[in-house]
């Protein structure tokens, strides 16, 4: 790994264009050697939707990604396990199983006999194909995340864990920081070895699902997720250091000790940094009046960010009461398609709100009545 972070502008997904710039990439950042080897791609398929609506890493990404491992010699496996799907899911909304038979690349099902990997603390399931390639190269989509602020390349290695038995991750890291550090443990365990990010089709607002797409017109890549994941929240509008796996990360030390030792290839960076991307609010970014009296009064506590549901927009699809780790969603046994908070068993997780594809579940200041 080094320290290097490659930036190009590319306006549309053209392959021709996307890949140029790709290579252009791969060949700045030193990706590995990948002649001869198994290369897994794992792109960030979150719900398998239009790529127009900015969820996942578009299908031309993926393409240009293959075609550029394979013109290198590897033998190329693609998956992604979205926390909503089980066993037997194929990405075809998103347009990546297409693109897979198309270049001839293998669609593998991450749910299928998972295996272990340790953590720091524990155990935790993961796609057995890990242990059947040589090289992962990670495919994260340049976009908000309600928790973590950004989601960028050491969130988007979460994918290797299958399906459901994600969401039993929030449960057991119930805030930001404390899941944040469980993303940097399993990137301890389990790094990809290169990481491209598309950023051609960005999203702003309340990401990951149901924000809103942006044109923001690059592609990035570095073999080092933190200086990656430093380089996007910064060209988002953030500070790198308010992200919780950015800070995690820094403080252990592990891939750099400082934004200073990122080696940056690109346009002048401070012409791309974007001045309205719609952030996620951070927490503790209200006044100091309102933190003072929100530590000493209970009531203001039911201002938290949290799910509120959009009845009329519910299809009844139960997806976000099958992934609540926190079994704090049912739905109303009388009315149809009503799904009903239980808000003190509601650990903010937000997971409710990256599977619902109805816009159903929208992530704000609400006051929860007393
Ligand atoms: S209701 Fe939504 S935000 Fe709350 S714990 Fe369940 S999935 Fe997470
Ligand atoms: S809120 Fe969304 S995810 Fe939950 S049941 Fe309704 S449509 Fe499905």
């Amino acid at each position: 790994m080094n320290n290097k972070v490659a930036i190009r502008k590319c306006e549309v997904y053209d392959l021709t264009e996307v890949y140029n710039q790709i290579s252009d990439i791969w060949q700045k950042c030193e990706g590995p050697d990948v002649s001869g080897k198994r290369v897994l791609v794992k792109p960030n398929i979150l719900i398998d939707s239009d790529p127009l609506k900015a969820i996942c890493t578009h299908p031309v990404v993926v393409e240009a990604v293959i075609m550029l491992l394979q013109s290198k010699g590897a033998i190329v496996l693609v998956g992604d396990s979205p926390g909503a799907y089980s066993r037997g899911y194929t990405g075809e909304k998103s347009g990546i199983f297409q693109v897979c038979q198309k270049s001839g690349a293998e669609w593998i099902d991450f749910a299928k006999d998972p295996g272990e990997i340790n953590l720091r603390k524990g155990k935790i399931k993961i796609a057995s194909v890990i242990k059947e390639v040589d090289i992962i190269v990670s495919l994260p989509k340049f976009k908000n995340h309600g928790l973590v602020y950004f989601t960028g390349a050491i969130k988007n290695t979460l994918g290797l864990v299958p399906g459901f038995t994600k969401a039993k991750q929030h449960a057991l890291h119930s805030n930001r920081i404390s899941f944040s550090e469980f993303l940097v443990d399993l990137n301890e365990a389990i790094m990809p070895h290169f990481f491209i990010m598309d950023g051609i089709l960005g999203m702003e607002g309340p990401g990951p699902g149901q924000g809103i797409p942006i044109k923001m017109g690059l592609l990035l890549g570095s073999s080092n997720p933190l200086a990656l994941d430093i380089i996007a929240s910064k060209i988002a509008g953030y500070n790198p250091n308010d992200i919780p796996t950015n800070a995690v990360a820094l403080s252990r030390g592990l891939w750099m000790k400082s934004a200073g030792e990122i080696i940056f290839d690109g346009p002048e960076l401070e012409s791309l940094i974007s001045n309205d991307f719609k952030k996620i609010p951070l927490d503790g970014s209200e006044s100091i009046v309102v933190r003072f009296l929100k530590n000493r009064m209970h009531f203001l506590k039911k201002m938290e960010r949290r799910p509120v549901f959009i009845h009329k927009n519910c299809i009844g699809c139960l997806d976000c009461i099958k992934i609540c780790p926190a079994n704090a969603i049912t739905m109303h046994p009388k009315k149809d398609n009503y799904v009903v908070l239980t808000d003190n068993k509601c650990i903010r997780c937000f997971c409710c709100s990256e599977v619902c594809q109805s816009n159903a579940v929208e992530i704000r200041r609400k006051f929860f009545g007393a």
